[in-house]
């Protein structure tokens, strides 16, 4: 950063950016164009995307600086990633308004999922179009207002520049609870501020977690500012607003906020079911998580090294799926996200493969295991002991029945002993593991363990502004 405010600026007045990370650059290279001649730096702002008003001293306009209308925000790259970045939204470029459908599968969604999918594009466009109050969408998993309101936060922030930031509730959760823990303060007061402040909040997933009374405090502080100032937020839930606490359902069923119900079923299902001799692959919210577009840029260099040795060694074990590989780190810090993208790149290449959460996987043996269902859990309890690569995302046991536990442990077990690919990824460290896990995964002769030192993205995140 040296030198940045010694270079002066071509012509006095204007200066060449209200960001100064890349004021440097531009005084060498222009980006806005003259559009007659696009060697030439554009004539209003002299090349730079912004310009000051003249005007004098004392008008409200004086000194702030206005986007040349030669260089719309859609065309300024530098400025749209650092959004995304800012806002955790790169993952999500390709979840626009046009990449969402509402009659995939050939038409052979029933006419009430048609025009309720095309009902909830429409309320979302009209929020991202001129936003206003809350938008909530609610329907199952896989329904597709994830999208939606990813799309929402894209076009503010591609047509508007405006900062977004997406959040899930569980990350959300989870941070807050960890900060606590922690006691760190500056770093988390900053980045509660940004998440209670930001122009446009994306809050996915919001659930029936249940929350520290700490976590679940301060979540009700954030959503009670951001409701009282009255600023854009956009919620995604799968439950149904009375499920949830009486201080949150009020809130949602107040006039200012538009409730979008979705009935569609769970498209990834959808297309799974669509293509046969597709793997019991069970990827749910990640798609969208690839190699290519794993972040491993960070606030600090060696956060930066670590993310990218981790990255390496996911690619290279798909390369060669044996063994046991554990990816350790705290929430957020990308492990889930590595996971997805080993789990989808074994996919492409072929090969067969389960993914499951585990704290879904409790729940779903939990109630599976009810001695009234006990026949298709057989088969899919199964299905887990042998499927020929598994990957366990978020192993954590603490909170399951003992029962659910146990059969997890026994799946664990099974394939530590017989030495089947299985990819485990945890938040937990070894000392609070279940012992018996630990175990097994501390057998170097089956099980890589690597420790992602990252913060998580939202700690990162707020090293980055
Ligand atoms: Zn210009």
């Amino acid at each position: 950063m040296s030198g940045t405010n010694n270079t002066p600026p071509d012509n006095g007045r204007t200066s060449s950016s209200p960001d100064e990370t890349s004021s440097e650059n531009l005084v060498f290279d222009f980006v806005c164009r003259d559009p007659e001649d696009n060697a030439l730096p554009c004539p209003i702002c002299d090349g730079k995307g912004v310009y000051a008003l003249d005007v004098p001293l004392g008008d409200p306009r004086f000194g702030k600086f206005q986007r040349c209308p030669n260089f719309p925000v859609r065309e300024d790259r530098d400025m749209l990633a650092r959004l995304r970045r800012y806002g955790n939204l790169e993952a999500y470029k390709d979840k626009t308004f046009d990449s969402f459908e509402t009659t995939p599968f050939g038409g052979s969604y029933t006419q009430n999922v048609v025009s309720s999918l095309r009902m909830a594009k429409e309320a979302a466009q009209a929020y991202a179009a001129e936003p206003s109050g809350w938008i909530v969408f609610a329907g199952v998993v896989g329904c597709g207002k994830t999208h939606l309101a990813v799309a929402i936060g894209n076009e503010r922030l591609e047509e508007h520049g405006l900062q977004v930031i997406f959040v899930t509730a569980p990350d959300l959760l989870d941070f807050l609870r960890m900060t606590f823990d922690a006691r760190s303060d500056a770093t988390y007061d900053d980045y509660f501020e940004r998440i209670r402040n930001v122009s446009l909040l994306l809050l996915d997933d919001l659930g029936v977690e249940n929350p520290s009374p700490w976590a679940k405090e301060k979540l009700f502080q954030l959503l009670n500012y951001r409701h009282v100032n009255k600023l854009f937020t956009v919620i995604t839930t799968s439950q149904s607003v009375d499920e949830f606490d009486p201080w949150l359902s009020s809130r949602l069923l107040d006039p200012f906020v538009n409730l979008v119900y979705m009935n569609a079923p769970d498209y990834r299902r959808m297309k799974r079911a669509q293509s046969p001799g597709s793997p019991s692959i069970n990827l749910q919210l990640y798609d969208e998580m690839s190699f290519d577009n794993f972040e491993t840029e960070s606030g600090t260099a060696a956060e930066a090294e670590n993310l990218r040795r981790a990255a390496q060694l996911a690619r290279k074990w798909v390369g060669n799926p044996n063994g046991w590989l554990c990816l350790i780190g705290a929430y957020g810090s990308g492990k889930t996200h590595l996971a997805a993208a080993i789990a989808s790149q074994l996919y492409e290449n072929g090969s067969s493969v389960v993914f499951h959460t585990v704290p879904d996987l409790l729940d779903f043996l939990r109630r599976a295991f009810d001695p009234k269902s006990n026949k298709r859990i057989d088969k899919h309890f199964h299905e887990l002991l042998n499927a020929p690569i598994l990957i366990l995302d978020d192993l954590r046991l603490a909170s399951a029945t003992p029962w659910a536990r146990e059969k997890l442990f026994q799946i664990i077990d099974y394939r530590y002993r017989a030495t089947m690919p299985t990819v485990i990824t945890t938040s937990e460290t070894l000392e609070e593991m279940d012992k018996r896990v630990a175990t097994r995964l501390l057998d170097q002769r089956v099980c890589h363990i690597f420790a992602i030192q990252a913060r998580s993205y939202v700690m990162r995140a707020t090293k980055r502004n």
